[in-house]
């Protein structure tokens, strides 16, 4: 069923629909909350500064409007119950006024802040608390509001959507599962706390079982040898040294080394490449490519993202300039007659090397004799993306990398499948990145730290968070790039990156950044994967509490890729213990330790926002326990034949 068959949906909303991966009514009814609030009248007794705040009453002065620097603005009033009276304020809704009256009764939500007993509101309603609801939250995109996700996913619920039940019987049975479609149904519209949490469980525990049982699928698939053992003159490959221009570190060599024992042997290479930013993972990965060329196959690279894959492109390109192989990009942006012009050639032989998005999956993609493939920052992709492409051939070597080292007892059970190998240390010259932070107030100190790197020559990155729908957005991209452009715009050039833009622009952005043609690049985390631009020495990355730890740290993994001494400022008023993190240490293992004990898993396995996630409900830390669960029980039920894997994959698999 299509979406533009839900009343009110267009074809501009069904295109961010698609964004958050949203295509079908299927995918609606999965998209599930983040999170729920419980509305009722907040206990004074337990907040704290910033805490979140829910409370009603009665408007008890006539609202203030008054406007300050440029398009900003601030409604005021107090607000009266039995108990308490408050300072409320409402910033950049100026819009609002008409509707907020003395004596009318609302219930605002927003921060805290008991001295003077202040409330800053995120949002207002206009109406007291009836009863005590639980109300679910939805991860929003720009151009979508609260509710009207909210309304569409409420009409696609009452559609008759398919739900696929994966559970075998006996263990629907075991854990008395509700089931799925009363679960989807509770996930939405709660009707109590032991009623969520039940049906919450069953669909975790389904989504770690199926993932379980697609793991142990490959396990079994790679324990064969079936592999194609890879032979190469030795002399022919050591030439792979001419290319570089700079000396190997160890762990580069020793990983070189796994690979080439792992794709001389009979068994099918299925590695885990680790390696924190900057670590010199992709120049390992070439040299696969190199070996897997020399025997005489076609080799494919898989990044998560067009700009990523694009700069892999332009990098193997010239890294291999002196030798004649031929090399090409494929990505869902290729016009139609360039686009069967290269999946011709590369079911015939012509191309040796593809790199892409997972365009490489497509179903019209055909090798002629795919022999490696090689999926970068893997953590992004599922496991039906991987297989997919391993599918692709009879019986390939897959590498996979990653800059996001997960911990020990995690990557047991979820890297299970799969031999690693670490580059722990960073090539020489390296001077760790300093990095501070700053509060709002500080502005004026960044602005002329920012001057000071810009007149020695250098390049900066200011960081933009995404801002869900209804929020204050002073940190929006727009708003941060017109405040760079009165800052700096006179003596320099700033660009502007972030989801909306087109491809091509957005490639044109990049370019020009890398080019030195544009000084600061302002931009939302799409720079966060991978982008390399050597000249940039600072970031500032604005409301820097938004985001997680690993995520910042990769962030700042865009500067510090050379010998000059790097900056990253991390702008924000709050949380300053979990930023401090990152201030000591840059030790991307240490940090995503970190990052796994304060927010889980979320962070690490792609965001939502990216239609990309991984896992729609669970949480590889939060759920822990339940994933050991289903991980047993996947393997029972496997061995006494009551499911068949191959149930689970959503294609066939050549073997
Ligand atoms: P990542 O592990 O994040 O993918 P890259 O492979 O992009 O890291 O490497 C980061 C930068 O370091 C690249 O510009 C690369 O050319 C350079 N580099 C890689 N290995 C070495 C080395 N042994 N010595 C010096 N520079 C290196
Ligand atoms: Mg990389």
């Amino acid at each position: 069923m299509n979406l533009s068959e839900i009343k009110g949906i267009g074809i501009k909303t069904e295109l961010i629909l698609n964004k958050i991966g949203i295509k079908n009514i299927e995918d609606f009814v999965t998209y599930y909350p983040y999170k729920y609030r419980l509305i009722k009248r907040s206990n004074l007794d337990n907040l704290k500064k910033g805490d979140e705040i829910i409370m009603d009453g009665t408007i008890s002065s006539t609202p203030t409007l008054s406007f300050f620097a440029k398009n900003r603005s601030r409604i005021g009033f107090q607000l009266e119950n039995e108990f308490s009276r408050f300072q409320v304020t409402i910033f950049n809704r100026y819009y609002l006024k008409k509707q907020i009256n003395i004596g009318d009764s609302v219930t605002v939500i927003g921060t805290y802040d008991p001295s003077g007993n202040k409330i800053v509101v995120n949002e207002i309603r206009f109406s007291k608390i009836e009863k005590i609801t639980i109300e679910r939250m939805y991860h929003l995109v720009d151009g979508l509001t609260r509710s009207s996700l909210n309304s569409y996913i409420d009409k696609a619920l009452t559609l008759p959507f398919t739900v696929e039940n994966i559970l075998p019987k006996s263990i629907e049975e075991k854990y008395k599962f509700q089931n799925k479609r009363d679960s989807i149904i509770e996930i939405h519209h709660p009707t109590d706390k032991e009623k969520l949490k039940s049906a919450r469980t069953r669909l975790i525990y389904e989504e770690l079982f199926s993932y379980m049982v697609k793991l142990k699928y490959l396990k079994d698939q790679n324990s064969k040898e079936i592999g194609i053992k890879k032979e190469v003159d030795k002399e022919e490959f050591n030439r792979f040294k001419e290319f570089l221009s700079f000396e190997l570190t160890e762990d580069q060599k020793t990983s070189i080394k796994d690979i080439i024992n792992d794709m001389n042997s009979k068994k099918r290479m299925n590695r885990l490449l680790q390696g924190d930013v900057g670590s010199g993972k992709t120049v390992v990965s070439f040299a696969s490519i190199y070996y897997n060329y020399l025997s005489g196959y076609q080799s494919a690279l898989m990044a998560p993202t067009e700009i990523l894959a694009r700069q892999h492109y332009e990098e193997i390109k010239s890294f291999f300039k002196d030798i004649d192989i031929k090399i090409q990009l494929l990505t869902g942006k290729l016009k139609r007659k360039e686009r069967l012009e290269l999946l011709e050639k590369l079911s015939s032989g012509k191309i040796d090397i593809v790199i892409g998005t997972h365009a490489l999956v497509s179903d019209d993609v055909k090798y002629n004799n795919l022999g490696l493939c090689i999926i970068d920052e893997q953590h992004r992709f599922g496991v039906n993306t991987r297989l997919k492409l391993i599918e692709k051939a009879v019986s390939p070597d897959v590498l996979t990398m990653s800059a996001t080292p997960i911990p020990r007892t995690y990557a047991l059970t979820i890297y299970g499948d799969m031999d690693i190998s670490n580059i722990k240390t960073m090539p020489k010259g390296r001077i760790p990145v300093k990095t501070s932070i700053k509060k709002d107030k500080d502005i004026k100190e960044v602005l002329e730290r920012m001057y000071e790197e810009l007149k020695k020559g250098y390049q900066i990155y200011v960081i933009a968070p995404l801002i869900e729908g209804e929020e204050d957005s002073k940190y929006d991209v727009t708003t941060l790039n017109n405040n760079m452009e009165k800052a700096f715009g006179k003596k320099y050039k700033i660009g502007n990156l972030h989801g909306k833009l087109k491809e091509e622009e957005k490639n044109k952005v990049i370019n020009d950044f890398y080019k030195n043609e544009i000084q600061i690049l302002v931009s939302t985390t799409v720079v966060e994967v991978g982008v390399n631009t050597k000249n940039a020495t600072m970031i500032v990355i604005f409301d820097a509490k938004r985001f997680g730890l690993a995520t910042l740290h990769q962030l700042r993994g865009r500067v510090g890729r050379n010998s000059l001494q790097s900056y990253c400022i991390l702008m924000s008023n709050e949380e300053k213990e979990r930023l401090e993190v990152l201030t000591k240490t840059t030790d991307g293992f240490e940090i995503c330790e970190e990052d796994f004990k304060l927010r889980g898993s979320g962070d690490l396995f792609g965001e939502r926002q990216s239609g990309e996630q991984i896992f729609k409900i669970a949480d590889l830390k939060r759920d822990f326990n339940i994933l050991v669960k289903a991980k047993e029980d996947s393997l029972e039920v496997i061995k006494n034949k009551e499911i068949d894997p191959n149930d689970y994959l959503d294609f066939t698999v050549v073997s």
